[in-house]
């Protein structure tokens, strides 16, 4: 990391850059309210950190030996880019702001009735985010696998549909990427593009997803501690796209024999993330618990916990969804959600403030 003094010029800041890049290594540059600051991605390993002190310009120059470093919250404090939390803006929408953000709607996206009403009801419920899964991830191929791996045509309706839907019910739209091959054309029609918990330690499809320049949704893989979770979004970063919402999603349950949640929701893990990357964190209790008798516990839980937002699994008949029914809600149920989670986040975000 390199700090330059408050009154670098560009061209002693382009020479840093010159000289980083003459080692092999790309340079990320955070321009704070204080001050700019290098970051080096890559191995750093080969710097000559004395050098580079002495360079014209430079405040100090240190190595950092943590795997995320240009999401961490001591690299963002140095420049005095980031406060509290990144905004994440999308639209009209902040994601990390002073209120928290609704992402609902269902698991995949069946036929365009199925989504308009969806939505509707969902934005009437207080959602902000439409979610809707077209390129789905099945465990068993035999399984209904979202309309996008029925062919390209069906996956362009079923990503306008998503679009229109949006657009008439005034709600930013999220899906997810299953893979590299799909991330041009999720590009063009969401507003945020989901990485699933499987495929996050795909890293080529990181990077090509981070390079579209929106925003991303990165899920928490089932089987991954918080230092991996926080590596593998920093090659999103890496890219320069640092519009990145982190999301729980539950981790593998203990024990043999039956399990009695689908994954165990991490619910530590959202005020420690925010404690080391200054990147807003969502929760997602659907897939953490499997259970639509648990979302609403979990919810407030995860709100409790300091979460910026949640992602619900939502349907005007879960017995209806073809996929992940058992872990859907009604709109009256986020609803009432949405009322009970604002009051929560209220109160957390006033001892905050006192803090
Ligand atoms: C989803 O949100 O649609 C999904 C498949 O979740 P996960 O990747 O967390 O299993
Ligand atoms: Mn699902």
């Amino acid at each position: 990391m390199i700090i330059m003094n408050a009154d670098a010029t560009q061209e002693q800041i382009a020479e840093v850059i010159k000289e980083i890049k003459k080692y092999g290594l790309r340079a990320d540059l955070s321009k704070g309210a204080f001050r700019t600051v290098i970051g080096l991605v890559g191995d750093e390993r080969k710097i000559d950190f004395a050098h580079f002190a002495t360079l014209p310009g430079v405040k100090e120059a240190i190595g950092i030996e943590t795997p995320y470093k240009l999401i961490s919250r001591e690299y963002s404090k140095r420049s005095g880019e980031e406060s509290e939390c990144r905004v994440v803006k999308v639209g009209d929408i902040d994601i990390g702001g002073d209120e928290p953000v609704f992402i609902a709607g269902p698991c995949a996206v069946e036929s365009k009735a199925q989504l308009f009403r969806i939505a509707e009801g969902v934005k009437k419920a207080g959602a902000h985010i439409l979610r809707g899964g077209i390129f789905k991830p099945r465990s068993s191929v035999h399984s209904f696998q979202g309309l996008g791996s029925i062919g390209e045509q069906e996956a362009e309706e079923a990503l306008s549909w998503l679009r229109e839907a949006g657009d008439k019910f005034e709600l930013t739209v999220i899906t997810e990427v299953r893979g590299e091959a799909q991330v041009d054309l999720v590009a063009k029609y969401a507003d945020i593009l989901q990485i699933g918990t499987r495929n996050m330690y795909n890293q080529d499809l990181l990077t090509m997803v981070a390079r579209t320049n929106k925003p991303v949704l990165f899920k928490r893989h089932f089987g991954a501690g918080i230092e991996e979770f926080l590596s593998f979004a920093e090659y999103i970063a890496a890219e320069g796209n640092k519009d990145i919402i982190l999301c729980e999603r539950g981790v593998l349950p203990l024990g043999k024999g039956r399990s009695y949640t689908r994954y165990t929701l991490d619910l530590a893990a959202i005020p420690t993330i925010q404690e080391e990357t200054f990147l807003p964190v969502v929760a997602d209790p659907s897939h953490a618990t499997g259970r639509r008798d648990l979302i609403f516990s979990m919810s407030c839980a995860a709100m409790a916990a300091g979460a910026n937002g949640l992602m619900i699994e939502t349907h005007y008949d879960p017995k209806e969804a073809l996929v992940d029914g058992q872990q859907t809600i009604t709109i009256g149920e986020l609803r009432d959600i949405i009322s009970s989670c604002r009051k929560i986040h209220k109160v957390i975000t006033m001892r905050k403030n006192k803090n």
